[in-house]
């Protein structure tokens, strides 16, 4: 079993380093926290540290010391697909999906519960409790139910059937909330000061956000070590972008990847406080947002971690873009149709949003790129396709097919 070689929090604005605990700002400045790891022996023992597979391969750049904690539903080690006819419809020269809908509750967020559950295992709590647009809720309620501790979930009233569904199955207490996630966020991240229970929200607690960290590590596994130029990831908040490029950045110091790859933010055009900023050169002004289909995407007020996207982005020569609900939708039926993977709204606004940046040549079309698509399409609720059905007999059976197949 691998040890995990976590070592310090540092403060990513003053730099204070504090030792391991459950602490989710820096104490002189209130500054957010990363953690640390032993990049000496990073360096010295290199990949062949890894051992085993899924989120918990990657144990030793995880923060969980006690194998006994390191809670598991199977999460990790999805697929990076190669997709080369939606490269053809994006003029891209190469382009790979990391789909994240392969996870145990069909989303990326079982990378944060894992660490997080676990987390709440490791200091000792009975508890964890998440605001959420229905993702993240889902697989809290999940990873909780699983480590044996009890959940509160704040879920988001239009969030959809399916995510309800399998909310109000994995945890006793689901709590309804209107509005959007923003209205109801800053009044829960003062709750969590009372530790009546673990944090499991985006907003702060770097235990819990250091499992999407994993997400990076796997691009470069997947890739020989050779990570893509561009990685295009989601920003809500920011956790998946800021794991993700922290990861690279932790591989690369380590000479594990020769480079960190261009990182770019996407978001949806009803929620884009962080990709206005970044194209305006202003700073970061919170938005009132309503609704859009990319419900996972839909915070107009992403903090202090959206202050950290914005750094990365400017001090990496990273992008930004953001895309209309109606592009969001059509990534999605292109996605499906050339390769065959379903992914939720959520997930391919990553999609819609390289698109629309590579039409207005924002990127450039001769680098390798990987999208990050962040959930599946079996939590989405739509219309169905037309329940118009036909009854047949062999010969009318036999027309059909023969029409339908001489089309192609
Ligand atoms: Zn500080």
């Amino acid at each position: 079993m691998t040890d995990s070689l976590a070592r310090e929090l540092a403060c990513i604005d003053c730099g204070t380093v504090h030792p391991l605990g459950y602490r989710l700002e820096c104490e002189k400045c209130r500054g957010l926290l990363e953690l640390r790891y032993d990049l000496d022996v990073l360096r010295a023992r290199g990949p062949a540290l890894l051992a085993g597979g899924g989120l918990w391969r990657y144990a030793p750049v995880l923060p969980i010391a006690d194998p006994a904690h390191r809670v598991t539903l199977g999460e990790g080690g999805t697929p990076l697909l190669d997709c080369p006819r939606l490269s053809k419809v994006l003029g891209v020269r190469s382009l790979a999906v990391k789909f994240e809908g392969a996870n145990p509750t069909g989303t990326v967020k079982d990378r944060s519960s894992a660490t997080g559950v676990a987390a709440a295992l490791q200091f000792g709590f009975t508890a964890t409790s998440v605001v959420s647009s229905g993702n993240a809720g889902s697989s809290i309620a999940a990873y909780s139910a699983r480590a044996g501790l009890r959940s509160l979930i704040f879920a988001y009233a239009r969030a959809s059937a399916p995510k309800l569904l399998h909310m109000a199955a994995t945890t006793a207490d689901l709590v309804l909330y209107e509005g959007v996630y923003d209205d109801l966020i800053t009044h829960w991240d003062r709750l969590v000061e009372s530790r009546l229970f673990f944090d499991c929200g985006a907003s702060r607690n770097a235990y819990k956000h250091e499992g999407k960290k994993t997400i990076g590590y796997e691009i470069a596994e997947q890739s020989g070590w050779r990570p893509p130029d561009v990685v295009v990831a989601p920003v809500a908040v920011g956790e998946t972008f800021i794991a993700a490029a922290r990861g690279f950045r932790e591989m690369r110091d380590a000479g594990w990847i020769p480079r960190v790859p261009r990182m770019v933010a996407a978001q949806a055009t009803r929620a884009n406080a962080i990709s206005r900023a970044f194209r305006s050169g202003r700073p970061l002004e919170p938005l009132k947002i309503g609704y859009t289909v990319a419900e996972g995407l839909a915070a107009g007020n992403p903090g202090r971690k959206g202050e950290w996207v914005l750094r990365l982005l400017r001090d990496g020569r990273g992008a930004a873009g953001d895309a209309e609900d109606e592009q969001i939708l059509e990534a999605q039926r292109t996605l499906a149709r050339t390769e065959g993977i379903w992914a939720g709204p959520t997930g391919v606004a990553t999609l819609a949003v390289l698109g629309k940046m590579l039409a207005a040549k924002e990127l450039d079309p001769a680098q390798s790129y990987c999208a990050i698509v962040s959930e599946t399409g079996l939590k989405t609720e739509a219309a169905p396709p037309s329940r118009a059905a036909t009854a047949f007999d062999f010969d009318s059976l036999e027309r059909l097919v023969e029409q339908r197949l001489a089309r192609a």
